[in-house]
């Protein structure tokens, strides 16, 4: 690789994700649930971008709440005290379930999973971490590592031992052969602690799990199932973190996913939708012992931007347009989408299933002959018809997330959206 010469290639900003829309399509504007490209062109933001522009393009608070710290003092070392960060860090506490009322931030989603995993590690004295196949964590090396979805594992493992994780099967009926909700909920259990005692209960510290799946497909556990992971988390002296960076904010209707289960995990990861997605910010929610432990045992978990005083400002803002209707609009309008995608599953023999909770969900086709699902090509070579029915759809002015591994449509539209603008996106 000669590095040295310039080049006569133009400069290039490289899209990290395998989307037909990024090669093709240039965001230039947004507002409310639209957003416009740079011919003008308008289209329906079904996938709220990747899963995080929840409350629009054009919340006029979050912007001025931005603005106003920008002008105040825009940036505060992570190491010293702002009262920006420590009103968002009171709010976060207010909304969380239980006793979690320690916030670590940090910057994305990837870093706050990796922060958590480094909670609890030092907390258990234990290493490893399960998580689900088809999951995802994020795209760091660390985080990576934790991530089910094989696209992303591919590349690091082909150069790196991914130590300290296993997998575990996620509680859907095709994983275990069966539709009943108490059979799979008791059989995707049943798994989970058969995995735990092959890999030593001792070893462990933690299940790492989105509480709905997210980029996988938004797949919801059959009901009972969170409660008995939280059950074999007790029984071994597991932590249970809750990877809530899209579920949580409302996503699936209420402040967290895990709040729908009625189970209280040992930590809440957050990214995404804690600021509308209008500036970076993420970080950890945990119980006071583990407050108590970083400071008595001096451990550093600071990052230069984490809890960046520009990101809590859009923060504060979020949240008060979160509890003042955007989550009410949220458990309102769920069952048009319920509804408008059964009527589309009940008519088209290609769609196979669809399935989700609040603003989170998936649609899986399959081929009419044989019911069986199509499964994502995007591992092998040649033709991606994901990347054809997602192009058709933005060709239709809509723009929807894709699930895998099967061929799934993913609708997560921006929180705000009116019944109307629901029913447009189906
Ligand atoms: N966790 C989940 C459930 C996610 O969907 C994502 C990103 O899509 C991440 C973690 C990683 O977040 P980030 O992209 O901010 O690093």
């Amino acid at each position: 690789m000669v590095v040295s010469e310039r080049s006569e290639q133009r400069p290039r900003e490289i899209t990290h994700w395998s989307d037909p829309h990024s090669e093709t399509t240039s965001i230039v504007e947004g507002s409310g649930v639209y957003v416009y490209d740079d011919d003008g062109d308008e289209y329906l933001d079904f996938c709220s971008q990747l899963y995080c522009s929840n409350l629009g393009h054009d919340n006029d608070e979050v912007a001025a709440a931005i603005a106003e710290q920008v002008g105040t003092i825009p940036y505060v070392s992570s190491a010293k005290r702002s009262p920006v960060r420590e009103e968002l860090a009171g709010r976060l506490a207010d909304i969380s379930p239980g006793r979690l009322s320690d916030t670590f931030f940090s910057i994305s989603g990837s870093e706050a999973n990796e922060m958590a995993v480094h909670l609890a590690r030092e907390y258990t004295n234990s290493s490893k971490v399960l998580t689900r196949w088809r999951s995802y964590h994020g795209g760091t090396y660390g985080a990576g590592s934790l991530t089910g979805d094989p696209s992303t594992r591919a590349a690091l493992e082909q150069h790196a031992q991914t130590t300290g994780t296993a997998r575990f099967l996620p509680p859907i009926p095709r994983a275990f052969g069966t539709d009943d909700p108490e059979e799979l909920a008791r059989l995707a259990a049943d798994h989970l602690e058969f995995v735990i005692r092959n890999e030593g209960p001792d070893s462990i510290a933690a299940i790492l799990t989105e509480p709905v799946a997210g980029t996988s497909g938004a797949f919801v556990g059959p009901a009972d199932y969170f409660q008995r992971v939280r059950d074999i988390c007790d029984e071994y002296d597991i932590l249970l973190i809750s990877d809530e960076v899209i579920a949580g904010f409302g996503r699936c209707g209420e402040w967290f996913g895990i709040e729908t289960e009625d189970v209280v995990p040992d930590m809440i990861t957050f990214a995404k939708g804690v600021t509308g997605a209008y500036v970076p910010l993420a970080g950890v929610i945990a119980p006071p012992e583990i407050g108590d432990m970083v400071a008595e045992e001096g451990m550093d978990l600071g990052q230069t931007f984490g809890g960046h005083p520009v990101g809590c400002a859009a923060g504060n803002a979020a949240i008060d347009a979160y509890a003042d209707g955007v989550i009410e609009n949220v458990q309102a309008n769920e069952p048009v989408l319920r509804d408008g995608l059964a009527d589309l599953e009940a008519e088209y023999d290609v769609v196979h299933d669809a399935h989700g909770r609040g603003f989170q969900w998936g649609v899986e086709f399959a081929d009419p002959e044989t019911g069986e699902p199509f499964h994502d090509p995007r591992t092998d070579d040649g033709d991606n018809p994901v990347d054809d029915l997602l192009g058709t759809c933005r060709e239709n002015g809509v723009m929807f997330g894709a699930g895998r591994p099967t061929i799934q449509v993913v609708l997560s539209p921006p929180l705000i959206a009116d019944a109307d603008e629901l029913r447009a996106g189906i």
